[in-house]
């Protein structure tokens, strides 16, 4: 398996961002990104005007953040070639871009925040939506922008990445639950804009660079081959990205407390091992490890959403055997570091 980071969830000048996607792409190769994903609202005319593709060593793809009549419920769709109406409901277009062969999370699943009154929140409303793919379990703004307070409000801007600590439980919690049932993938999005605000009255500060926002919540996946190479064309590369999301062969990670490359978990039955996303269906003990990159953290195994052990080191070795499913959580100095997807046990 090889192992590629990158951020999810952006917006440019083609829909509300401050930046050119050429720069956006631009500033994710200096900053060391695999690859990205531009999610503008309700358009794909970076797809169709010929950003889709490699700035040096940083593959940009280009999906976009669909919404309802009443902007609710915003799906990040992926690998789908023509944009939908926003004229129907979240059901509708969870089918359609299921039906044109793409993928689709949740964005900002719980969002809740009341602290900007020309930023209200927009949370996922329609839960029989369908067959979504997953979900995105912490969007670096969302979490920003709820955290805002009059009082705080200087420091916030000032520290963009400091005030992200955790995604939110209540996403966790719905994330397990749907689990239950089927696969639902978690993936981390930043939602960078840049965005420019006038803080004090007269100071125009542009919150959250997308610089900044390349360094805070990531997602790594990992792929049958390599992405880049001699012989591999954009078209490949893109499938071996979206596939991975879709198997939920892929962790959410914030880089601002320790970069989380070399993260591993994954199962050992006899001579098999079976990555995140994959179906263990053996009778017996099963073997999960983890290994962290040249860190101690504080390593929790949740099966079913529930912690079932917890302990600080650099890596686990956990022997399970009951059918459900298992995913962990690395925590560094208290902080949210690591959130592996899932592997199940179906025995
Ligand atoms: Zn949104
Ligand atoms: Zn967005």
């Amino acid at each position: 398996m090889y192992e590629y980071v990158g951020a999810i969830h952006m917006h440019s000048k083609f829909s509300d961002g401050s930046g050119d996607a050429k720069k956006i792409a631009e500033t994710a190769n200096e900053v060391g990104l695999d690859y990205i994903i531009l999610t503008d609202h309700n358009t794909l005319r970076a797809l169709h005007e010929g950003y889709e593709k490699w700035y040096d060593n940083t593959l940009m793809l280009v999906g976009c953040e669909l919404n309802d009549k009443v902007n609710k419920n915003h799906y990040l769709a992926m690998n789908i070639e023509d944009t939908l109406s926003t004229r129907q409901s979240a059901k509708e277009y969870v089918k359609k871009v299921k039906e044109a062969g793409g993928i689709g999370f949740i964005a900002h699943p719980h969002e809740e925040r009341n602290s900007m009154k020309e930023h209200p929140p927009y949370p996922w409303i329609d839960w029989d939506a369908g067959d979504f793919t997953g979900l995105e379990i912490w969007n670096h703004m969302s979490e920003w922008m709820e955290g805002l307070t009059e009082q705080n409000k200087y420091n916030h801007f000032v520290h963009p990445l400091r005030s992200v600590e955790a995604p939110p439980e209540k996403t966790l919690v719905k994330w397990d639950e749907l689990n239950r049932n089927r696969k639902v993938v978690g993936i981390g999005g930043i939602d960078a804009h840049a965005h420019k605000v006038n803080v004090l009255g007269f100071l125009e500060v542009e919150i959250f660079p997308y610089k900044v926002l390349f360094k805070s919540v990531r997602t790594h996946i990992l792929t049958t081959n390599k992405i880049r190479g001699k012989n591999v064309t954009v078209q490949e590369s893109k499938k071996l990205i979206y596939e991975s999301l879709e198997y939920g062969r892929c962790f959410v990670a914030n880089s601002y407390h320790g970069n989380a490359k070399g993260f591993k978990f994954f199962g050992i039955f006899g001579k098999k091992i079976f990555q995140m996303g994959d179906v263990i269906r053996e009778k017996g003990n099963i073997n999960l490890k983890v290994t962290l990159p040249n860190k101690n953290g504080q390593i929790k195994l949740i099966h079913n959403g529930e912690i079932i052990s917890s302990i600080e080191s650099n890596e686990g070795d956990f022997i399970v055997s009951k059918s459900g499913q298992y995913r962990v959580e690395v925590y560094l100095n208290g902080y949210a570091w690591i959130f592996s997807n899932h592997i199940r046990i179906e025995n």
